[in-house]
């Protein structure tokens, strides 16, 4: 398999010969590096690479090129290649319309030119655009291989786990592949035992459970430890903020996640409204970086593992694990978020992970190219998932209850949705029925405006129908509103027993603003009563957490 391509196009002639030079220094090893003249020579090399089944990981264009720009390049590189990274290359004045390019047609990133000295100005933008492209493309071929059926639920969860805990693998369909076929005849296993899963070292997994796979490709299932000085419960951007603040600052910690580190966060296809990312980021992307922040660290990230209880000894708080063992720690905060709510319509229910899925985007995202995707929901998540697959997808229906989209759709991507062509959006619409024997075929429209049913073909329905927190199992632990969010600070007045402090408090002072009913458990993120429900607010509440939770230590050490 030749190596990928990184493309650079300009048409000064110094210019590409000096960026030519400094990308073969740095990635000639790993990728070929061509240069083009104009905005037409490198169009057409575009097409050949295509037509070569060649990959191309990443294009950068000067913007200032005659006759066709640099963005004109990049939207058609985008179109040819849906998963290239793509940079701008512009001048100073140049820096508005650069924006407006990843506005507008989602460009990736800008270097300002002169790209010297490159180790300031060029490479750590390409490295951070290459480490996302390698994650999710390159190792892939080289790795884990997954062989299944794409309506399989068994081959959806496994796909699902691999995705979101950034493990690159091939998926070999045993429809579609004749080396998938011969792998199964290999194995002499039937088709109802899939997937199978095949590693580098030539091992096998047959139709594995989430725990033996990351067994096999090193994560930690089980705890090194039994006694911590913060156990966090739950791995999404307010678990990890708080497992990256705590043990930078010398807390013993351990996070325990039941999926994938990353949580609702890392379903997310592209966060565009996260601080310091112009262009956004993949969920997986900033789960990827968290993880590896977080392990700098030395946080213990045990994951997937459930934990199923909390309990008061003494000064100790007690986590129950699934498997049956307790950690004791000094301080738990619990950080375990939403799920999805359930779309309660006939042939829903059965038809899940075999073409109907809550969420899972980015495993599913490979099977849509050139076919009609529906997508229930009005909310950003339904809409980022939208403008994602309308990259790969024939076409892309969003199906809205509401009459508007603007009720509960940011602008932003409102906008984004009216700009993309192949996106149609129903208001005034839910759906009503699926379809399928063993596989999802057709789903029933019911436009409530007029009554009318209409019954639409597809193999592939997401649906975004907001959340709520599972928190059933701290019934009588921790002061839960009535949709089991977890109150904390001055909300448990709401159930107060004396005064402003809730029933049973013991301490002399008020609870601190993020901690529980109970103290030394605290709380953060969208499982909290009164959350703001975004990747922002979960990290500053994980990080706002720990200060409390040192707060909370020296007064138990002190003993006031
Ligand atoms: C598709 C999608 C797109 C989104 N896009 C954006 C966006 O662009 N910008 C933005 O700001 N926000 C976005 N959001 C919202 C944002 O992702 C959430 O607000 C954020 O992830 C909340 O973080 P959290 O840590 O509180 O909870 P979560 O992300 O829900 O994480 C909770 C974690 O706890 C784990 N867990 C639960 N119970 C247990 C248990 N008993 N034991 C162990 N682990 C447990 C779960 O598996 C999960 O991983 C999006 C959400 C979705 C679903």
């Amino acid at each position: 398999m030749p190596k990928p391509v990184l493309l650079v196009v300009d048409d000064t002639e110094e210019e590409l010969r000096l960026i030519q030079r400094d990308l073969e220094r740095r990635y000639g090893q790993r990728y070929r590096i061509h240069g083009e003249r104009s905005g037409s020579e490198a169009l057409e090399k575009l097409w050949q690479l295509k037509q070569g089944g060649e990959r191309v990981a990443l294009v950068l264009a000067n913007q200032r090129m005659r006759k066709i720009t640099g963005v004109e390049v990049l939207t058609q590189a985008a179109s040819l290649f849906p998963d290239v990274k793509r940079a701008l290359i512009a001048d100073y004045s140049d820096a508005e319309s650069a924006i407006d390019a990843i506005k507008k047609f989602g460009i990736d990133h800008y270097l300002i030119r002169p790209c010297q000295p490159p180790e300031q100005n060029l490479y750590p933008v390409i490295d951070d655009l290459l480490v996302d492209w390698e994650s999710r493309f390159l190792l892939s071929l080289e790795g884990v291989r997954v062989v299944g059926s794409r309506f399989s639920p068994e081959s959806h969860q496994t796909r699902d786990f691999l995705v979101r805990n950034c493990v690159p693998f091939q998926w070999l369909d045993i429809e579609r592949d004749e080396e998938a076929r011969r792998l199964l005849a290999g194995a002499g296993e039937k088709a109802s035992r899939l997937p199978i899963i095949v590693f580098p070292d030539g091992t096998q997994l047959v139709q594995p459970t989430n725990t033996q796979i990351a067994e096999k490709i090193g994560l930690k299932v089980h705890p090194g430890g039994t006694s911590y000085d913060l156990v966090i419960v739950g791995g999404g951007p307010a678990g990890l903020a708080a497992s990256v603040y705590g043990a930078s600052e010398g807390l013993r910690t351990v996070m325990i996640e039941r999926h994938a580190p990353g949580g609702q966060a890392g379903l997310s296809a592209m966060i565009e409204n996260y601080l310091g990312f112009p262009a956004g980021m993949s969920g997986t992307e900033l789960a990827r970086r968290a993880v590896v922040q977080a392990k700098k660290f030395e946080v213990e990230i045990v994951t997937p593992q459930v934990v199923t209880a909390v309990r008061v000894e003494g000064s100790s708080r007690i986590v129950t694990l699934s498997d049956g063992s307790d950690l004791r720690c000094e301080v738990a905060l619990l950080a375990t978020g939403v799920e999805w709510r359930r779309l309660d319509v006939p042939g829903i229910e059965r038809l899940t992970g075999a073409g109907v899925y809550y969420g899972g985007t980015l495993a599913e995202v490979f099977f849509c190219r050139n076919e009609d995707v529906y997508i229930v929901g009005g909310a950003n998540s339904a809409g980022q998932a939208a403008l994602h697959f309308s990259r790969y997808a024939r076409s892309v229906t969003l199906v809205v209850r509401a009459d508007s989209l603007s009720k509960s759709m940011s602008h932003y991507l409102i906008e984004q949705i009216e700009a993309t062509k192949n996106i149609k959006v129903r208001l005034n619409t839910t759906v009503c029925e699926a379809h399928g024997e063993d596989r999802l075929e057709s789903i029933t429209l019911l436009d409530s405006a007029t009554g009318d049913k209409e019954t639409v073909r597809t193999n592939a329905l997401f649906i975004f129908i907001g959340a709520l927190p599972h928190t059933d199992w701290l019934e009588g632990v921790v002061a839960r509103d009535d949709h089991g969010f977890i109150l904390t600070g001055p909300d448990l007045a709401k159930v107060a027993g004396d005064g402003h402090r809730p029933a049973g408090w013991p301490l002399e002072r008020d609870p601190f603003w993020l901690e529980s009913s109970v103290p030394g458990i605290f709380v953060a993120g969208d499982v909290r009563h009164g959350s703001v429900k975004r990747v922002a607010a979960g990290v500053g509440e994980g990080a706002t957490a720990v200060q409390f939770i040192h707060q909370y230590l020296n007064s138990t050490l002190s003993g006031s």
